[in-house]
Formats: C-alpha cells, sequence, structure tokens
C-alpha cells in the first residue's frame, strides 16, 4: 500500500513525503514522489497526518478484582485501541501472593491470544520473587516489572522488599515500575473516614492526598539510587509527585514517569455528583491546577510517557461494590477504581496539540516513540522508520468525534468524557501493514495481534 500525500510525523521529524507499506508489513520506504506500483492500493493522505501506531504501555483487560472483573476483554479492548489509534499495548499480570508468577503469566497469555493488536506484558510482584523467575520472565520478553507501594492489604511490598527487588532488575537488565502512593499511611486515613462516618465518594480524594504520592516517589527514587535500578513512575497524577520525579532525575537518580489522559482532562470535583462512582481511581483526580502542571511537564519532556491505566468497570459493578456484587458499595472504600481509556488517548493529547500546549512532535512521542523505547520495542514500534513494522495511523486533524460511551467502542457502559467531542480522529490504521480500521469502522480480527518479547534494559557501569 502506498499512503501518499500525507505529512509523516516520527522520531526524525516533519515532512510531507509517501510512505510504502512493504508486502511483510514493514516500512518499506518513506519518501517524496514515490510511483504507485501496478495494482497497489493508494491511500490520499493529502491534508492528513501519517503517524506511527500508539503505543499504550499501561492496560488492565480482564483482570479481575474481588467479586467483579473489568469490562473490556483482550478481544473487546484491542478492537477499541485500534480504532482510537493504539496498535501496541503492554498489559500488567497481576500476580497474587502465593502465586507462581510464571504460572499466572501463562494465563494472561491465554487471554491476550484474542488480541486484534500487537501485544507484551509487565509483570507484578506482590511478594518477593526468585532468581529463577526473573530469569524466565526476561528470557520470554517480559523486561518490566511494576510494585505497589500502596494496598498494603493486597499488593502493596514493604520497602525491604523494593529495595531487594530493584538489585534484582538491575541484575536481570529490567525496569521496575513503580505504584507510588504511602498505602500504610493512606489506609489509616481511609479508617479514619469511615470510623468518623466519612463514607461519601469525595473522601477517596480526600483520603489518598498528593502530598503521599510524592512521598511514595521520593522514597523510591532513593531505592534507586541505592541500587541503581532503573524506575519508572506509572500514572503521576499531581504537581507534588511530578516535583518530585524532577527533583530525583537532577541529582541522577535513572526515573522516568508516565500520566494518563484523566489527569489531564478530569478534577477531584468530578467524585461530587451523582456520577461520582463513575470517576474513582488511583491515584485519585486532583484539583484542576494539578493538570496544568502536568501539560508543562508533557511539554519540558519531564514526564516522558503517556499512557491509560485502562481499568474499565460496568456501572452496575461499580455501585455494587467488589466486596458485595449482589447489594450497595458499603462505602467509597468499596468501589472498583479505574476508568476507561484505551480508545480515546491519542485524541485527547491531540487536543493537547490544538490547544497549543504541545506540538505534534510532542504528540507522536509521547505516545508512540517514548513509551517503545522506554519498554523495549524500539524500532520495529512507535517508529516509522524503513523496516519498522508498518503500524500506521492516518490521523485526520479536522474530524470530529464526540467522547460520550455510546459514540465509543470499548466494553464499557459509561464515559469519563460524556459531553466532549474533539476534533481529530483516525481515518485509517494499519497493524503490520493490514488495516485494522478505517474510518471508525473496526476492519481487523481477534487474534490478529502477536506477541512482542521486549529488549532488557540497557544499564551502563556496574550494578552494585
Ligand atoms: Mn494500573
Amino acid at each position: 500500500m502506498l499512503i501518499s500525500g500525507g505529512t509523516v510525523v516520527d522520531a526524525a521529524g516533519e515532512r510531507a513525503c509517501d510512505l510504502r507499506v512493504g508486502a511483510d508489513g514493514r516500512v518499506e520506504d518513506t519518501a517524496i514522489g514515490l510511483v504507485p506500483r501496478p495494482g497497489e492500493p493508494v491511500h490520499d493522505a493529502t491534508g492528513k497526518l501519517v503517524v506511527p501506531g500508539g503505543v499504550d504501555v499501561h492496560t488492565h483487560l480482564n483482570l479481575p478484582l474481588g467479586a467483579v472483573r473489568v469490562s473490556d476483554s483482550f478481544a473487546t479492548g484491542t478492537r477499541a485501541a485500534a480504532l482510537g489509534g493504539t496498535t501496541t499495548i503492554i498489559d500488567y499480570v497481576t500476580v497474587q501472593r502465593g502465586e507462581d508468577p510464571m504460572e499466572t503469566v501463562g494465563l494472561w497469555q491465554s487471554w491476550a491470544r484474542d488480541s486484534a493488536i500487537d501485544w507484551g506484558l509487565h509483570l507484578t510482584f506482590t511478594e518477593p520473587a526468585s532468581e529463577s523467575t526473573l530469569a524466565a520472565a526476561t528470557a520470554g520478553g517480559i523486561t518490566s516489572f511494576k510494585l505497589y507501594l500502596a494496598y498494603p492489604a493486597s499488593l502493596q511490598v514493604d520497602d525491604g522488599t523494593a529495595l531487594r527487588l530493584m538489585r534484582a532488575a538491575r541484575r536481570h537488565e529490567m525496569l521496575v515500575n513503580l505504584h507510588c502512593e504511602n498505602g500504610d499511611a493512606i489506609e489509616e486515613l481511609r479508617r479514619e473516614a469511615v470510623a468518623a462516618g466519612r463514607t461519601a465518594v469525595a473522601e477517596h480524594a480526600r483520603t489518598r492526598p498528593a502530598a503521599l504520592e510524592a512521598e511514595a516517589v521520593s522514597r523510591a527514587a532513593v531505592l534507586a539510587e541505592i541500587t541503581g535500578a532503573g524506575i519508572y513512575i506509572v500514572h503521576v497524577s499531581s504537581a507534588d509527585a511530578l516535583a518530585a520525579v524532577r527533583a530525583a532525575r537532577q541529582r541522577g537518580v535513572d526515573i522516568t514517569a508516565e500520566t494518563c489522559p484523566h489527569y489531564l482532562y478530569l478534577d477531584a470535583s468530578r467524585l461530587e455528583g451523582e456520577d461520582a462512582a463513575d470517576f474513582v481511581c488511583t491515584p485519585p483526580l486532583r484539583d484542576s491546577w494539578h493538570a496544568e502542571e502536568l501539560w508543562r511537564g508533557l511539554a519540558d519532556g519531564s514526564i516522558q510517557t503517556v499512557a491509560t491505566d485502562h481499568c474499565p468497570f460496568w456501572r452496575a459493578d461499580r455501585r455494587a461494590g467488589m466486596a458485595h456484587p449482589h447489594g450497595d458499595a458499603a462505602d467509597f472504600t468499596d468501589i472498583p477504581g479505574g476508568l476507561p481509556g484505551i480508545e480515546t488517548r491519542l485524541a485527547l493529547l491531540f487536543e493537547g496539540v490544538r490547544a497549543g500546549r504541545i506540538t505534534v512532535a510532542d504528540w507522536v512521542r509521547l505516545c508512540a516513540e517514548a513509551p517503545s523505547r522506554t519498554f523495549g520495542l524500539w524500532p520495529e514500534k512507535g517508529s516509522l522508520q524503513i523496516g519498522a513494522d508498518a503500524d500506521v495511523v492516518v490521523w485526520d486533524p479536522s474530524r470530529r468525534q464526540p467522547l460520550g460511551a455510546s459514540y465509543l467502542d470499548m466494553a464499557v457502559d459509561h464515559s469519563p468524557y460524556e459531553e466532549m467531542v474533539v476534533t481529530g480522529w483516525p481515518e485509517l490504521v494499519l497493524s503490520r501493514g493490514r488495516v485494522v480500521a478505517r474510518d471508525g469502522r473496526f476492519t481487523g480480527e481477534q487474534g490478529w495481534g502477536r506477541y512482542r518479547a521486549r529488549r532488557p534494559r540497557t544499564y551502563l557501569g556496574p550494578g552494585e
């Protein structure tokens, strides 16, 4: 296929040129004036942007949570992702305490085989992991794992375990992803709130203050400094946490950071209304001035990546709660947390381009290039250089798209952006050269997606 007349934007810059997709599903050529071959389909991209398919490195598909489950499967979630211009995801395998991590990986692989786009996996450790587990993970192309510094009852690791796993990450050339909130202090604040009868949804944000997010980022950064591990802070939600990231990087810590569109567009006032339960996520939505600082962080390079933390639940499950599937959620602590977003990330960030907050080049870097580089998928993903996978999005910068749930494809019955209409949406999406979405219609196939083994992280100099 020849994509002609568009403006190609990738790490190599922004230039008016044509792009040829080879029969092998890779980018064959990018140049001015490519001549169609006999029988070659031509897509006229005049006035459109031609960009690498989005790489979403933070998703939760099919994840069980207490008595409920994330509403999107790998089949439905990746289909929605493709429609919105994302062609690669990395999903978190969540290993519960007592489980064999590689067995849990096998379970995730059995689910993920339904994917319509390419996929990779991160691990999540909730207790110490053995050398053989880490060796098996990296040998299988899982070169990052997450640690939670929150949720003491189920997911949290203590600082000693975190330090030990950071040393191991360095030995095994892995990247350590961290959910940064001070779980023990938050648990106490939640107990206090419930005991005092403060059980409304808005307490979710009040009991998880930004200061406790920043504290956990700082603590993680100190452990990274001691161990020499590379760390990646998932879903930075506040100015406080961003300041901690910047401070750590300034003194030489190997630290990168991610934020999510919902922290850029939504604020804590959403937790006051009738639909409050639909806006519970962790870290919580903040006062709106935090978003201004996050946008600045995206523009100045302090935050490298935008991912979704896609974690949707049916409204009925949100109302019922995790522990009480047949009743009403007892209080704010029982609402399953997480927002849909896998379909809308590129469009929401493109609004930032339109508003002059970031450039088109920033948009491509944040949504595709940086996540690919950070997680060992470069240059096959997030790039349009010759030989890269032909995961290509022809982006129509003037196409209007409402973000209400009924206009979107994700398996969820509410949208955090119900009244919003964006300008800019894919008109054509290719996954390894195959058209998987055209003019808002899915044309791909369940199971087309392939597992992508990821490269280990490169560390310079000896570890401890
Ligand atoms: Mn998450």
